[in-house]
């Protein structure tokens, strides 16, 4: 769906918004989110965990999100965590070197690539100023995109915000394997605020200063890449793969892919194996994802392979997770800069382990759910918008609807409304304005199901429950709405058959 069509909706259902939006002099980049927007938001985390956490046994960490610049002195942040920016001369605006050029070419341009040679493709191109339409151009320039705190009174222990959740990870590793682990796979998992300063956020969601991040390190010994329990499970399961050098996407077997050599081993295949399922979760066609994988200029400076996990929405295709295989980078990193051992034992063999990511944007995967979900249609001279969302990332399961308030129909929806409460079913009280327009709201908001209590309720105990997507409704019982509901919120059921 068109930003445009994506953002109104945000804003008239209050999705999400600008931070500080009273204030006009306020950066942009920051974003909040409302009921339902924050009930997505979390739970797509809420799956996250559930599918590629919990389901391997991963621990699940929650970091401090500021941290001593020591820290990124080792992971390498300090010297090359930075963007190429170039300033117009006739406007003093300040614009990416990198995203000027691949929006006038359409083709990746790697923020990696010399300063020298970001000039020259300037030139070469033609590239105006998107501000004021000049073309003439400052030296393109490197910028770090940390953001710089100074703890305590004296200002003196300079600290930065975390750009990724990560580094807590490798810093807590030795920790969490002498007390919960003692050997390797060992996954360890944080979800939360990273920032970037940076240059030009746009997009809203898309490119933000604070966003959410749910990454996962899986750390192993490089030995051992090849001895992963569950593969048989997924061996067959075919991987969406866009390979460097060719046009399109081709569908290869993680066991193929891992014997082949594609990647760089089968505990590779298996964790893009388990991300490609949790993305269909989400319910993301086929046809519209893939792994691309990143050249060596591409790769951020830690990785030495890259998968990135891209979904084709409107605005082209967006990259949802970075899948990174970092090899000994952090642990080696932080041993040398702490002066501790990051040895570990595992199997009788002393190693330093490697590591493989699944680095996720939360942001991202609640914007292109939103994108994916939109539709609109006509039903005779109206017009109709709903949110196609899957019940599990749904805000809420169903609207419960006194159809008036009088007459005690406001009581009999209440007590409707705390007993599938007391079940733990995620639903929404509405008793304002007329039924159309709470039918209305909840479609658009993305619930699945409404619960209508009318006068003959009152009689035969008895509701209308109503399907957003088809819109069909159907008299069912009220003692057994929890166990229906349950059938539609695991898809044990479609609502013909519950
Ligand atoms: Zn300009």
């Amino acid at each position: 769906m068109p930003k445009e069509e994506i953002n109104n909706l945000a804003l008239r259902r209050a999705l999400f918004y600008p931070a500080a939006e009273i204030y006009s002099n306020a950066p942009g980049g920051f974003w909040e989110f409302a009921d339902a927007g924050e009930k997505i938001r979390r739970k797509i985390v809420d799956l996250w965990r559930k599918e590629l956490v919990e389901k391997e046994g991963f621990i699940e960490i929650s970091g401090a999100q500021i941290l001593p610049e020591d820290v990124f002195k080792a992971s390498g942040h300090i010297a090359s965590f930075s963007d190429p920016v170039v300033q117009c001369k006739k406007c003093s605006s300040l614009h990416r070197a990198d995203s000027l050029l691949s929006e006038k070419t359409k083709e990746v341009v790697p923020e990696s690539l010399a300063t020298t040679e970001l000039d020259r493709m300037i030139k070469a191109h033609g590239i105006e100023c998107p501000k004021c339409k000049g073309k003439d151009f400052a030296e393109v320039k490197k910028f770090n995109m940390m953001m710089k705190v100074d703890i305590g009174a004296t200002g003196n222990q300079v600290s930065y915000l975390r750009p990724e959740t990560c580094q807590s990870i490798f810093l807590d590793f030795k920790r969490i394997y002498r007390t919960m682990a003692n050997s390797l796979p060992l996954g360890i998992a944080q979800a939360g605020s990273s920032f970037r300063n940076e240059i030009a956020p746009r997009n809203t969601l898309l490119r933000q200063r604070e966003f959410g991040q749910m990454e996962i390190e899986i750390f192993f010994n490089p030995h051992r890449i090849n001895e992963i329990e569950n593969f048989s499970e997924i061996e067959n399961f075919k991987l969406n793969l866009f390979l460097l050098k060719e046009k399109g996407v081709k569908k290869i077997s993680c066991k193929e892919a891992a014997e082949k050599k594609i990647v760089s081993g089968k505990l590779v295949a298996y964790f893009l194996a388990r991300a490609q399922q949790f993305y269909s979760k989400l319910n993301i066609p086929d046809e519209k994802m893939r792994f691309r994988q990143l050249a060596k200029d591409e790769r951020a400076f830690y990785a030495s392979e890259t998968w990135d996990f891209e979904v084709e929405t409107d605005l082209g295709w967006i990259e949802l997770m970075a899948c990174n295989y970092r090899t000994d980078h952090d642990l080696k990193g932080h041993g040398k800069q702490s002066k501790q051992d990051m040895v570990v034992t595992d199997n009788n063999e002393k190693v330093l382990p490697h590591v493989f990511e699944l680095s996720a944007g939360i942001d991202r995967a609640f914007y292109v759910a939103l994108d994916l979900a939109f539709k609109k249609e006509k039903r005779g001279p109206e017009e109709r918008i709903f949110l196609n969302l899957p019940a599990r990332i749904s805000p809420y399961l169903a609207g419960i609807f006194p159809l008036v308030k009088k007459d005690g129909l406001l009581e009999k929806a209440m007590e409707i409304f705390r007993q599938l409460n007391s079940f733990d079913f995620d639903v929404l009280f509405e008793e304002k304005a007329s039924i159309g327009k709470r039918y209305a709201k909840i479609d658009e908001i993305g619930v699945p199901f409404a619960i209508t209590i009318d006068y003959d309720s009152l009689k035969d105990n008895s509701v209308t429950l109503r399907e957003r997507n088809s819109m069909q409704q159907k008299r069912v019982k009220i003692d057994s709405l929890p166990e229906i509901l349950w059938h539609l919120k695991t898809g044990k059921k479609s609502f013909e058959q519950a």
